[in-house]
């Protein structure tokens, strides 16, 4: 009918492999925000799945909608985050084989939301037996808990993570989901006490603040108002529209009893949570050593320590005279540096008791010692810039740097080293390569952060601007990396001294180096540390007993730490097959159903979507080994069943004839079948049921 929409005008098309050769981006552009209109925010880039945060509830998770994707072929069905847990699901169980699932897109874009319905999918979709509900109920319920704890409202995002996290989900060869495990990176412990204007500690302080039951505040000392604790207001805004604290509390509370948190549990982890709310409040009793308020004390006095001794630790510093030792007083500064040390060193690491503990609680102990198959989620804390931006948005952004390079690798580069090793005519398709940013972050000797390790090794000469000056010694020519003082004319107006500008893949970023230096040490003071140790409280002491209990050894700065933790996350993902989710942001102010053309742009050009497209386009969605090809598929053929005794690949030339592959569909590598659409594939193992 002249002038009525068509179905494809009205929702776009829903794999962009389908659009017309050579799309421009504007044309990507239109196909994302047309679908997006009409509430379809998932699109296909072949197997990668293109997911924009529509910031509102959409009818499409229910288990109804689980159950029809279960075990449907990837392209029958409109794309969905189902559709790609199904297919990496069912694609591990066929080649018994692990994967896992990366979840990318900047701070609000929606991973942790896919992640989520990801987990749900397998807990509520895959087989089930009473044994194994009970593991399934804990890696569900996992998630509020790791959250209260982890997450935090920031100007970008509410619910916001500030800490990563990798999850393994095993599965027996039945397909169930028998048990799991975490792996949390870097959590962002100098929210514990300070936040910027807009932003909040973690949610648990002011759920349990708010929500905590009249028993639990009064053993734990607390008041149920937040404006009692100057580390719950600093960034004014204790409320927030979008959180429900005192629900959020109850479902805390009720999932830490069912993952084996015993009441004690978590009473000593509100002790250790409410231990950073009141230290703070001693602010100016501190200062000049000064006695510590009745509450900080009753709280130190619940943590199981020698009240007396760590008040001294916080107060003032042991120096050892020619025959003794003698106390000599901190300054003010030094005060509030230890207090906020031992805040920090709390709840840091009573985060990662918490998640040991779920860990144990998640731990298949069905079939331990049968053979298990993996899907791996991530979900990291998005690339984020801030108006200031610190220490702690350099690690967040590095990371995102490397999970970039990662996908380079396993993608872009790797697929076209394949077609040229298996000499396939191929127009090579050019990338911005964000090596060169990794390398500016993490090389040895010259990359930034072995030159903040090296002036940490300097205290007392080196200073966060010392720091600032090696920068500009060692990467005065960097492409990437400008500061004031090695800026042209234009850019240093932009610039202010005292910052330095790292040209990241998803755009620039300015570091205030403030801090740097002291974030990267993160040092407490020894003879805080001992204290903790000796607690009565075998959880304290548990949190604090750790392999840096040789105290002569330095321990690893924050910075490396991190580095080797990303790198070994890197070679866990490298020894796995991947799949992608590419979340996007639809507007900066969280408003349901907005579309900002220039935001959405800007994402698909620093993901590299569309490189991505035209490598897929142009490239082969399938390959397979010729012999493992012929094995699998000669039965559909009278020529190579049940044998083919000549050479492996001119078999398949006979089986693929046979079948009516066209010329376009597939090629013949040195040592494999490349086939272009997974349609050819689905319509071969189709042939098997006719
Ligand atoms: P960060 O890097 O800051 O952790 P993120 O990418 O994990 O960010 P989310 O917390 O998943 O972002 O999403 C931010 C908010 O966007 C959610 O709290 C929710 O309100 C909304 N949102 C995200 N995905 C969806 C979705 N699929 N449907 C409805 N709302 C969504
Ligand atoms: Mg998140």
């Amino acid at each position: 009918m002249e002038g009525a929409l068509t179905a494809r005008d009205r929702v776009g098309i829903q794999d962009f492999v389908l659009l017309d050769a050579h799309t421009s981006e504007t044309a990507f552009l239109d196909n994302l925000k047309k679908r997006f209109s009409e509430n379809l925010i998932y699109t296909y880039i072949g197997t990668l799945l293109v997911s924009v945060n529509p910031y509102k509830e959409l009818d499409i998770y229910s288990k109804k909608q689980m159950d029809i994707y279960m075990g449907v072929n990837f392209f029958e069905l409109p794309p969905h985050i189902f559709a790609l847990a199904d297919n990496a699901y069912h694609t591990m169980l066929a080649e018994a084989n692990n994967h896992f699932i990366l979840i990318s897109g900047e701070s609000g874009a929606g991973k942790t939301e896919a992640s989520k319905k990801i987990l749900q999918y397998y807990a509520v979709s895959c087989p089930s037996t009473t044994l194994l509900d009970n593991v399934r109920d804990r890696m569900l319920l996992s998630n509020p808990v790791l959250e209260a704890f982890g997450n935090s409202k920031t100007l970008k995002n509410d619910n916001s993570s500030r800490f990563g996290k990798y999850m393994d989900i095993q599965f027996d060869i039945q397909g169930d989901a028998v048990g799991g495990h975490i792996l949390g990176y870097l959590l962002e412990k100098s929210r514990v006490v300070h936040q910027n204007h807009g932003e909040r500690n973690f949610h648990i302080f002011y759920q349990l603040v708010k929500g905590g039951e009249e028993d639990l505040l009064h053993q734990l000392g607390l008041e149920s108002n937040c404006q009692h604790y100057s580390y719950l207001v600093q960034g004014e805004c204790a409320n927030v529209a979008s959180i429900n604290d005192k629900n959020d509390w109850k479902t805390v509370r009720n999932a830490l009893s069912v993952i084996d948190f015993d009441e004690r549990d978590i009473q000593v982890s509100c002790c250790h949570t409410a231990c950073g709310n009141s230290f703070c409040d001693d602010i100016h009793s501190i200062a000049y050593c000064a006695i510590l308020c009745p509450t900080t004390l009753y709280i130190i006095f619940l943590l199981g320590v020698n009240v007396q001794v760590l008040q001294e630790g916080l107060t003032s510093r042991k120096i050892e005279a020619k025959t003794d030792e003698v106390l000599s007083p901190f300054t003010v500064d030094h005060a509030i540096y230890a207090r906020d040390a031992l805040a920090k060193a709390i709840y840091g690491r009573t985060f990662t008791w918490l998640v040991n503990k779920i860990n144990d609680s998640m731990e298949n102990k069905v079939s331990r010692y049968s053979k298990k198959t993996v899907i791996g989620l991530l979900d990291i804390y998005g690339f984020e810039v801030f108006y200031v931006n610190s220490f702690e948005q350099f690690c967040i952004n590095y990371c995102n740097e490397k999970l970039q390079q990662l996908f380079i690798q396993l993608t872009l580069k790797s697929e076209q080293e394949e077609y040229e090793a298996e000499n396939i005519g191929w127009e090579p398709v050019q990338f911005f390569n964000n090596k060169i940013i990794c390398d500016l972050v993490e090389e040895k000797h010259r990359g930034i952060i072995s030159v903040l390790d090296e002036e940490c090794l300097r205290p007392g000469e080196a200073t966060d601007l010392t720091f600032l000056e090696r920068l500009e010694e060692k990467l005065d020519s960097h492409p990437h990396f400008v500061t004031h003082k090695l800026a042209d004319k234009k850019t240093r107006k932009t610039l202010e001294r005292g910052n330095f500008r790292l040209l990241h893949y998803a755009g620039e970023v300015t570091y205030c180096v403030v801090g740097f230096l002291s974030k990267n040490n993160d040092l407490l003071y020894r003879n805080i540390k001992d204290v903790m140790r000796q607690s009565k409280n075998t959880i304290v002491r548990e949190c604090f007993a750790s392999k840096e209990s040789d105290g002569r050894r330095r321990p690893e700065t924050v910075a490396s730490q991190f580095k080797s933790s990303l790198l070994g996350l890197t070679d866990i993902l490298m020894s796995k097959e991947p799949w992608y989710v590419r979340c996007l942001k639809s507007n900066e102010s969280q408003q349901p159903g907005q579309f900002d053309d220039v935001l959405v742009r800007h994402q698909v050009k620093y993901l590299g979507l569309m490189e991505h497209l035209r490598v897929r386009r142009a490239g082969f969605a399938y390959r397979c080994r010729y012999d493992v090809f012929l094995q699998r598929y000669k039965p559909l053929c009278p020529a190579t069943w049940p044998y083919w005794r000549g050479v492996a690949a001119e078999g398949v030339e006979v089986l693929v004839q046979h079948l009516g592959y066209l010329p376009d569909e597939y090629k013949m590598g040195r040592t494999k079948i490349f086939i272009r659409h997974p349609r050819t594939l689905f319509a071969t193992e189709d042939a098997f049921e006719v």
